[in-house]
């Protein structure tokens, strides 16, 4: 279960759009399971199949929550062109098991939410708009 505020989770739907063909990514700024803020990342790769961040500002996002006495609780990106679901890529590369996943679907316009385990099992989470 994650909870999002209204105008945040518009947000991480508008960077996805605004960054289209190439996927979109950031943070989710928060407390357990309640955010609070967004950080915008830069997707260095800029490609439309996988991102990554840029380790400046990963740095800078991870002093920037601290200073809110807040965590980063999640991970967000954009599939510009494939489903809301966990990509084998996306499983590959997700080793936090204390965040959440956020994946947006600009085909389906769809927003989702997964966790993932130590043996990789993802299960997908409840998102609660607030
Ligand atoms: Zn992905």
């Amino acid at each position: 279960m994650i909870k999002i505020p209204q105008d945040i989770y518009n947000k991480i739907i508008e960077h996805s759009k605004n960054d289209y063909p190439l996927e979109a990514c950031g943070y989710l700024v928060g407390n357990n399971e309640i955010v609070i803020d967004i950080i915008n990342m830069t997707n260095i790769d800029k490609s439309n199949e996988h991102f990554t961040f840029d380790p400046k500002e990963q740095f800078q996002a991870i002093k920037y929550a601290r200073q809110k006495g807040a965590n980063l609780i999640a991970v967000y990106h954009s599939h510009p062109a494939s489903p809301a679901r966990m990509s084998k890529e996306d499983i590959r590369l997700a080793n936090d098991t204390s965040i959440k996943y956020l994946i947006y679907s600009v085909s389906e316009e769809k927003l989702k939410c997964f966790s993932i385990d130590k043996e990789k099992n993802v299960t997908e989470e409840f998102i609660e708009v607030i």
